[in-house]
């Protein structure tokens, strides 16, 4: 009979992946948290409309992507795509806007997207992000772009590069839409049935399209950064001149607009030269002041990142490997099995890691296991020790070994790995 494979687009994280994402998350939690932004974790699934409302009804997110299902009360639940959508619904059901604002934020956890699944792109992801809320302040902007960049730099991670631009408000953005919809209007019967839909729903997320006719328009089509009204101008010089003084380079780059629809003024992403095509960006982000007024709450300024670990963790060099077990305590004495759980259990009491062998195999295979497993001590009870109430501790390295009541077996294990230090 054949078992039963995981669900397509999914990962099994094997302990070295799930090492080298825990190692990035530990780093980016620290980094963020050196600019005063403190970790919450919300719900893995969430109101539909949350995010219909949220991420918006036009985007591929809504429209095709989300995982969604009636639980058995018939309420419409999603699991969650995105993490902006429900920091944010957090922040207005909990005491954190009650805080001294802005509300600097770090989440990271599982994402859910029905997407077409390829390298570095999976149906359940993990995402780490930040969130800055309740200021509108353009260096807020700069101050995210910055946590996201440190992170890198904190990783090894080298071979990218910040793209920026941004996308106007309410007041600039209808008029570069205009000019938008003006450019292709004489072309839409040439383009693809998916990108004649965008222009008619969402036209700025043409500038997304990977089809080969509309890439050609693009290359004369007007630029958001020729439409900004005098407030978002300023803005935007600002977010550079803060990156400047961050000492972090960027790339402006007029095409780039974000998937989902709440972003406002800045928008950008992170590069890497060996991602390609649509699963070219490590991170997105931008700000979102119209967010919280979508999802029915009053008005709230907002600004975040969030980046893939599956994509940081494949790019970024390994991290150290994750400490093992030290000690192993291996007995081939069927009797000998309890003396060697209760002096696993003295040594775990005492701060050592250790594995208990105390099953059926040779001596021989044990200590072999005992090798290939890293060990630096093994404590052997054999037939002798058993009789005694012995133990002996051998340290791997160089043969060295010590035998000693079984009862005292954390100081021998100590003086043997004193003496080696
Ligand atoms: P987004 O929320 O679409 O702006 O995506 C932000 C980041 O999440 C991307 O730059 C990727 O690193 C990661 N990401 C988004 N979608 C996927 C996916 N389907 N599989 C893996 N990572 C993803």
């Amino acid at each position: 009979m054949a078992g039963i494979s995981r669900p397509r687009g999914t990962n099994d994280l094997l302990p070295e992946r799930r090492w080298a994402m825990e190692h990035a998350l530990r780093i980016g939690l620290s980094v963020s948290s050196q600019y005063g932004y403190r970790h919450l974790e919300t719900p893995i699934f969430e109101s539909t409309e949350l995010f219909v409302r949220g991420v918006g009804d036009t985007t591929d997110v809504v429209t095709r992507e989300m995982y969604t299902f009636q639980d058995r009360g018939g309420r419409s639940l999603t699991l969650r795509p995105e993490g902006t959508t429900p920091v944010v619904r957090a922040f207005w059901e909990s005491e954190l806007r009650q805080a001294p604002l802005p509300a600097r934020l770090s989440y990271w956890g599982p994402m859910f997207r029905y997407d077409r699944p390829g390298r570095g792109r999976y149906r359940q992801f993990t995402q780490f992000g930040v969130e800055a809320l309740g200021e509108s302040d353009p260096e807020l902007d700069a101050e995210v772009i910055a946590v996201a960049w440190r992170w890198l730099e904190a990783l090894g991670l080298g071979g990218t590069s910040l793209q920026l631009n941004s996308i106007g408000d309410a007041i600039c953005r209808p008029r570069f839409r205009e000019a938008l919809l003006r450019h292709f209007e004489p072309h839409l019967a040439h383009l693809p049935e998916l990108d004649r839909d965008r222009l008619r729903r969402n036209p700025l997320r043409i500038l997304d399209s990977k089809d080969p006719e509309v890439a050609r328009l693009l290359a004369t089509a007007p630029r958001t950064t020729d439409f900004l009204c005098e407030g978002c101008l300023e803005a935007f010089a600002r977010v550079q001149e803060a990156l400047s003084s961050y000492e972090i380079p960027f790339q402006l780059n007029p095409l780039l607009v974000r998937g989902l629809d709440y972003y406002q003024r800045t928008a950008f992403e992170v590069w890497h030269e060996d991602l390609h095509g649509a699963q070219n960006a490590l991170f997105g982000g931008g700000r979102y002041d119209g967010l919280s007024e979508l999802l029915g709450y009053p008005a709230c300024p907002g600004v975040g990142f969030a980046a893939g670990l599956e994509r940081v963790t494949m790019l970024a060099p390994a991290p150290p490997a994750a400490p093992g077990p030290l000690v192993w305590a291996l007995t081939a004495q069927p009797e000998g099995a309890g003396a060697v759980i209760r002096i696993a259990e003295k040594l775990r009491g005492a701060g050592l890691a250790v594995v208990a062998d105390a099953g059926g195999r040779s001596l021989k295979a044990k200590m072999r296991s005992a090798e290939r497993g890293g060990a630096g001590l093994v404590c052997i009870v054999g037939a002798e020790e058993l009789r005694q109430g012995l133990v002996t501790v051998r340290r791997l390295g160089d043969g060295t070994q010590a035998s000693g009541p079984a009862d005292s077996v954390v100081e021998t294990a100590r003086a043997l790995l004193q003496s080696s230090e």
